[in-house]
């Protein structure tokens, strides 16, 4: 079969490996996980080895990806607040979804007694990152509201840091939820099932023993896709960082200086590029571009190379300092950080390549 570039190569093994790993330090702290493809684009090789490994819940941000997910035999959890323009999808495509706004609340009631069908909803709280989620001084009312909508059920409160504002999960913010759980508990004479207590950034309070014990789920991604957690992004004990590896084939190769020739003006993204003089390098440009990349969120396996640059289609590499001599048609190989990896899977451009696709179930 003829090998397609540029390319990211998808080791199922490892991200099964990731998620038993995960799911064994979750399961000691009576956690419970569900494994957020969005970064993935919920590409179905993927999210079958997520319920290989004994996943039961598959969390995304898109109504597109969980309904190209629904013959699969799980629960799927709707990440983004619902859109007023797929609350019917939402109601049919999802068990569960996290919302922040009662009007949408009220419009997904209407859908599930249209649809026969009790709708489970989280309420979002924000303890403070200023992305999704009610104002802590106004979660009473709201679940007052809620208790009224007769196929609505409140499944569970939840909160997302770590996304917008970069806060870290902490005893404090996460205890106001368990608090807020309690005080609702207390006043309706309800169960609240669930308190999910956030992304991959809360990983290191699971590590670490001080999660509070009230919190009983956890939405991961990154974690499982690059085994690590997200507050200060240190490797998970046992897990695998290098499930995704982007390849791309050297169209081109010289040398040449470091400073362009010419008045300098705006490159192909309207910014005023800096050079550092550094004489003449041996420049490779490889076929792979910011259409299929984030520049910044590419690592070069060979620990000799260094980035120049990218537009579009070419990224430029000084090789001068590699042990291998390259030639045209030679691959180069990448880790990724979350959000190259994003844009590696989300363009059409790169092709996916799955390995050890058989790999043990758990
Ligand atoms: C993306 C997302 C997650 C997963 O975040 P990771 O950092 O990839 O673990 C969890 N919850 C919500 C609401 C999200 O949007």
């Amino acid at each position: 079969m003829r090998q397609e570039y540029p390319c990211i190569d998808i080791d199922i093994a490892k991200i099964i490996h990731n998620i038993c790993e995960i799911k064994a330090i979750c399961h000691n702290e009576h956690i419970d996980i569900g494994a957020v493809s969005k970064g993935v684009c919920a590409q179905k090789p993927i999210v079958e080895a997520f319920l290989k490994a004994g996943i039961t819940q598959i969390a995304d941000s898109r109504m597109k990806n969980l309904k190209k997910l629904q013959d699969l035999n799980c629960t799927k959890l709707l990440l983004r607040v619902p859109m007023l323009s797929e609350i019917d999808d939402v109601v049919q495509y999802s068990d569960i979804s996290l919302n922040s706004e009662i009007s949408t609340i009220s419009k997904l009631a209407e859908a599930a007694a249209r649809l026969n069908k009790i709708h489970n909803i989280i309420l979002m709280v924000d303890v403070g990152d200023l992305r999704e989620g009610v104002l802590i001084k106004d979660v009473m009312d709201t679940v007052e509201k809620i208790l009224q909508m007769k196929h609505i059920h409140l499944f569970g409160l939840g909160t997302n840091v770590t996304c917008y504002g970069a806060v870290i999960p902490d005893k404090h913010n996460l205890g106001m939820l368990v608090k807020l759980k309690k005080d609702i508990e207390e006043k309706f004479s309800i169960t609240v099932p669930i308190i999910s207590g956030g992304n991959s950034s809360s990983l290191y309070m699971v590590i670490n023993h001080t999660i509070p014990r009230e919190i009983n789920q956890l939405r991961i991604g990154e974690a499982i896709m690059l085994g690590r957690e997200t507050s200060y992004g240190q490797l998970i004990p046992n897990c695998y960082k290098d499930a995704f590896i982007i390849k791309g084939q050297i169209v081109e190769l010289k040398d040449k200086p470091t400073i362009p020739i010419g008045n300098i003006g705006v490159d192909a993204f309207g910014r005023k590029p800096h050079y550092e003089d550094k004489g003449i390098r041996k420049r490779a440009i490889v076929a792979i571009g910011r259409q299929d990349i984030k520049v910044d969120g590419l690592t070069p396996l060979d620990e000799d190379i260094n980035i120049f640059g990218a537009s579009s289609d070419h990224l430029i590499l000084d090789v001068t300092d590699c042990k291998k001599k390259f030639t045209i048609g030679d691959v180069i190989e990448f880790n990724v950080d979350y959000g190259c990896l994003l844009i590696a899977m989300t363009s059409p451009y790169v092709k996916k390549y799955y390995k050890n696709e058989q790999a043990y179930s758990a």
